[in-house]
């Protein structure tokens, strides 16, 4: 199948979990991973209804967005790094991985900088997987305190990277804890949207559980070749 019709599966799956759950009628956005495609790919998908668009590397989507045309939303969902905080700042609509203090903080002055407010999510590392990014559970309260306070900064909710077990079923009671997370962190701030989990693998589980970003890639565009 080609991209246009993987992509309109996949939103025909998403439909369907979001129907299996409570909040049915929040709305759900799919974001089109396109790390290690190219700018044709991309295309591809914002021609078949993609609205947002996903990358991992600052460098690599600083080589593409440029070629790309057309208006979408731009997603960064790989670890950043401090030194790339201001190309960060002027290629992504939403950064998805903040982790740390020192981390928000540079972000917070790039984006003064630039005289923009830059929106980010918290990334958690809700399975305390060693080799993953992402805050400890008991480090979150303090690092969304500090986004809160930051000026240039604006704290729309949270991401999670499950962990990549056999049997994704195994995941629904990490996705359930982390939406309710989110919920009770939501009250207290203004525009608190977004929950970012599931992944190919694992996302009609993800949004049965109350994810209401999805990250997908394989799905999409087929296996990533990496040369
Ligand atoms: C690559 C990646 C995805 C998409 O993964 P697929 O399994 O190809 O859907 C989602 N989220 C993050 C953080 C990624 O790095």
């Amino acid at each position: 199948m080609g991209t246009a019709e993987n992509f309109r599966a996949v939103l025909a799956q998403i439909e369907n979990a979001r129907t299996r759950r409570a909040a049915r009628d929040e709305k759900i956005i799919l974001v089109a991973v396109t790390k290690n495609h190219g700018v044709d790919l991309m295309r591809e998908a914002i021609d078949a209804g993609a609205t947002d668009i996903g990358e991992n590397r600052v460098q690599e989507a600083a080589e593409k967005f440029p070629q790309l045309e057309r208006s979408v939303t731009r997603h960064l969902i790989g670890h950043l790094q401090t030194n790339k905080v201001k190309p960060a700042v002027k290629l992504f609509n939403l950064i998805q991985s903040v982790d740390s203090v020192h981390l928000a903080t540079a972000l917070d002055k790039a984006a003064a900088t630039l005289g923009k407010v830059q929106d980010v999510l918290i990334q958690v590392n809700a399975a305390r997987e060693p080799q993953k990014s992402g805050v400890l559970l008991e480090d979150l309260s303090a690092l969304a305190t500090f986004v809160d306070a930051a000026e240039n900064l604006r704290l729309r909710g949270l991401m999670m990277i499950a962990p990549n077990l056999p049997e994704p079923e195994d995941c629904r009671p990490l996705f359930k804890q982390m939406r309710k997370l989110f919920d009770e962190m939501k009250p207290a701030r203004e525009a608190f949207d977004f929950l970012s989990m599931g992944m190919t693998h694992d996302y009609k589980i993800a949004v049965e559980e109350g994810a209401n970003v999805v990250r997908v890639g394989t799905a999409i565009f087929g296996e990533r070749v990496y040369t």
